[in-house]
C-alpha cells in the first residue's frame, strides 16, 4: 500500500444505505485478522480502488469490500468476523411469518 490517504468510514453510509435498510454507520464489526472490534464508521476507506476498500483501523487488514455496477452490487465482508447491526426494539423477534 503506497497511497495512505483514506477516507472516514463515515462515508460508506450512503453506498451501504442502498443494500440495507438500517443506519450501518452504528453497526460493530470485529477484525478476523486482530480481533479489534469496533464501528463500522471507524474504518480507513480507501475508494481510490475498483470499488471501496474498508481497513481496520488498528492493523489495515481489509476487513469489507463494495463493488457497485450499474445493475447490482457486490459486497465481500471477508476480514470481518461479524456485522453487529443495532435494531429498534419496536421490531417483533423473531419477525412474524
Ligand atoms: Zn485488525
Amino acid at each position: 500500500m503506497t497511497d495512505m490517504s483514506y477516507l472516514d468510514g463515515n462515508m460508506l453510509d450512503g453506498p451501504l444505505r442502498e443494500l440495507f435498510a438500517v443506519d450501518l454507520s452504528a453497526a460493530t464489526g470485529r477484525c478476523e485478522s486482530c480481533g479489534t472490534v469496533g464501528p463500522m464508521a471507524g474504518l480507513h476507506v480507501f475508494s481510490h480502488a475498483p470499488g471501496l476498500i474498508g481497513r481496520c483501523p488498528a492493523c489495515s487488514e481489509v476487513m469489507l469490500r463494495l463493488v457497485r455496477a450499474p445493475d447490482r452490487a457486490w459486497l465481500d465482508l471477508r476480514g470481518s468476523t461479524y456485522l453487529q447491526v443495532p435494531l429498534p426494539m419496536d421490531q417483533p423477534y423473531p419477525p412474524p411469518l
